[in-house]
């Protein structure tokens, strides 16, 4: 149920973090960034836009309360990985402790166990997500298209976060932003993953591939960190999720319950059902 309070007392600031934007930003993935910073900034939060690269330490690492990773080819995606490896600890560590974060295509291969590109060898991943990706072939069909998803309830509501108020023992809820939510976006990966015993679906596919063009799941979900193949990209389209992240990005910062002022989404929800009536689905 959606409740009406304010942010407040101000200011609130958070640190976003970017994983390899030089290196990871295909199908407009940077707009998630624009998005998160400007519905932040539109309520009085100020941001600082981390850009993680090869210069970056675990220090630096550490103080980021908002993780973005978007898409990238297989070239880029080795070349991201074996960097990575180097800032394993401290991006599981930032997971681990209730972090939210959204990974998009690229970014939740390399988050999950391994990614199989359709040449060379098999990329170790960071092993966040219960899952394995693998490409095919250079000469499989590309998973291309616009896709709608139903959020997981089973997903979102059961992943509460454990983080407490200062004063009180009470779970923080901020699923209420996204539960039952149908997202849309577009999707071009040639590789497939498949989820693990243990790892939950971040959405059910109503039309499009999602994670395989198999099973119906849509990426995945693993405490407040989000993996999905939805570009396009995807927040301005679906700011609920912004929104969701934000409010955990705060909750897990300043240990409190954070209801966000709400914004007007006329164009953003006019931009949502426009795609979902080209593919069918009414809103
Ligand atoms: N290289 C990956 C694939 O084709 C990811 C592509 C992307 O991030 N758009 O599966």
């Amino acid at each position: 149920m959606k409740k009406n309070y304010t942010l407040n007392p101000k200011p609130y600031n958070l640190v976003i973090g970017w994983l390899y934007p030089e290196l990871m930003s295909t199908y407009g993935d940077r707009g998630n960034i624009t998005v998160l910073q400007k519905r932040c900034e539109w309520r009085g939060i100020k941001v600082e836009i981390l850009n993680i690269d090869q210069t970056t330490t675990n220090g630096d690492l550490r103080t980021v309360n908002l993780l973005f990773g978007g898409g990238a080819q297989d070239r880029e995606q080795e070349i991201v990985m074996r960097n990575l490896q180097d800032k394993k600890e401290a991006i599981v560590e930032l997971i681990e402790k209730d972090i939210p974060a959204l990974f998009v295509c690229g970014a939740p291969q390399l988050m999950g166990k391994f990614y199989e590109p359709a040449e060379g060898k098999r990329i170790q991943g960071l092993g966040i997500f219960d899952m394995e990706s693998r490409h095919p072939g250079p000469n499989a069909p590309r998973l291309i298209g616009n896709v709608i998803a139903k959020i997981s309830e089973e997903s979102i509501k059961y992943n509460v976060s454990s983080i407490t108020y200062e004063k009180e023992e009470k779970i923080l809820n901020t699923e209420y932003l996204i539960l039952n939510t149908i997202v849309v976006g577009f999707e071009n990966h040639g590789g497939r993953t498949y989820l693990g015993k243990d790892a939950k679906p971040f959405a059910k596919v109503l039309k499009g591939y999602g994670n395989n063009g198999e099973d119906g799941t849509e990426g995945v979900v693993y405490k407040n960190a989000i993996g999905c193949y939805l570009h396009g990209p995807l927040l301005p389209k679906n700011p609920q999720i912004a929104d969701y992240l934000i409010a955990k990005a705060l909750e897990v910062k300043y240990k409190k319950e954070i209801i966000l002022e709400p914004l007007d989404d006329s164009i953003e929800e006019k931009a949502k059902s426009a795609i979902a009536e080209r593919l069918g689905i009414a809103l």
